[in-house]
């Protein structure tokens, strides 16, 4: 106890006036409200401090004690005993809300019970370029809470020696009369001795100590959907963290992240590949082999092929993320010239070149009648 600070966690000095310290913990209660705050564990451990500090200043008699030995209980006693009434869990949370019905209106009604849903896990995957394309099974290994088998989740031994709470008398919660800047209060909360489960565990369970939830290591055995493309994220609802006091599990997240192909571009689920040809290839037509997802395509090129001149083939990009379908896959004709050519090829070629009629190329006879 000596070593907090309870003025420092209301934001008030040593001399604060009573009508300071509210003010002061009425604003922190309202900043680190769960509703202001969702999921965030840190805001939550902020106000059960702020509900702590303010229960030891709001009373003269704690204050005093606070103030002179440092802690609110006086010398004698130490440790949390003089706080039963935060019986630790999210009673506190309730407490302030309750209490605070009327500042809180635009929250009002809400009821928590202490179940605690479990963390997400996330994993990273890698893939190759095909493996994405046409799926795969793959089996990832890690270590996250579960609920205990040899107590069904409950913490009791067998699962079965546990007893009606005595605090609460089954329902979970308890109702408190304490004393505020409004006067009486009455307040509901979760059941510090159960955390709302209604049940007092009589006899622990030994494999998780009474928790309920053990460490498991496991091997999961993920389908990986064809289609899937890098810096995507699968989800395996339920796959997380186990919960506490019965909320749900969290969420396995697998993010994915696919390794390029060799000469293979994916976009969305269509894919491309530049091809090169030669030029005499380009005059005469070809058949060239290339490479497909999970196979060798024969691309059939014309005789006469411009370079830049895009194939498609329907239907041979990867599978359309959970449906029926394919995207297709788009050759883009590269036409090469060769690095050198000898006397006798050069004749050849000029030969070439003089029995071809000039207008037979387009391009080049619109670009000279231009200038
Ligand atoms: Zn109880
Ligand atoms: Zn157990």
């Amino acid at each position: 106890m000596a070593d907090k600070n309870y003025y420092e966690t209301l934001g008030v000095n040593k001399n604060a006036s009573d009508e300071e310290i509210k003010k002061a913990y009425r604003q922190m209660a309202k900043k680190y409200h769960p509703d202001l705050n969702p999921g965030d564990a840190s805001a939550a451990e902020k106000l059960k401090e702020v509900n702590e500090a303010y229960e030891v200043l709001s009373d003269k008699t704690k204050r005093s004690n606070y103030d002179t030995y440092g802690s609110a209980t006086g010398p004698q006693f130490g440790g949390a005993d003089g706080f039963s009434n935060f019986g630790g869990g999210f009673g506190g949370f309730e407490d302030i809300f309750n209490m605070f019905g009327g500042a809180f209106s635009g929250f009002g009604g809400k009821t928590k019970s202490s179940a605690v849903n479990g963390q997400d896990i996330e994993v990273k995957m890698n893939l190759t370029f095909v493996e994405a394309a046409f799926g795969c099974k793959k089996t990832i290994s890690l270590t996250r809470t579960e609920s205990c088998d040899d107590c069904n989740g409950t913490g009791a031994k067998g699962g079965t020696e546990y007893k009606t709470c005595s605090k609460c008398s089954g329902s979970g919660r308890v109702r408190q009369v304490s004393n505020t800047m409004f006067g009486q209060m009455v307040s509901e909360g979760v059941c510090p001795v159960c955390h709302g489960t209604g049940k007092e565990i009589k006899v622990k369970c030994q494999t998780c100590q009474g928790a309920g939830v053990v460490r498991r290591s496991r091997q999961i055995e993920i389908n990986v959907p064809a289609g899937i493309n890098d810096n995507q994220v699968l989800t395996l609802h339920n796959q997380g963290e186990a919960g506490r006091n019965g909320g749900g599990a969290g969420d396995l997240l697998i993010m994915i992240k696919v390794s390029p192909h060799k000469v293979l571009k994916r976009e969305g689920f269509d894919v491309f590949v530049d091809v090169p040809i030669s030029f005499t290839e380009s005059l005469l037509g070809t058949k060239v082999n290339i490479p497909g997802i999970n196979e060798t395509l024969t691309l059939t090129v014309p005789e006469l092929t411009q370079t830049g001149t895009v194939i498609m083939l329907k239907g041979k990009g990867t599978k359309v993320l959970n449906k029926n379908a394919y995207g297709d896959l788009y050759a883009k004709i590269i036409v090469e010239m060769p690095k050198t050519l000898d006397k006798n090829q050069k004749e050849l070629v000029s030969a070439l070149d003089k029995s071809i009629n000039k207008n037979n190329y387009t391009k080049r006879k619109q670009f000279q009648d231009k200038i």
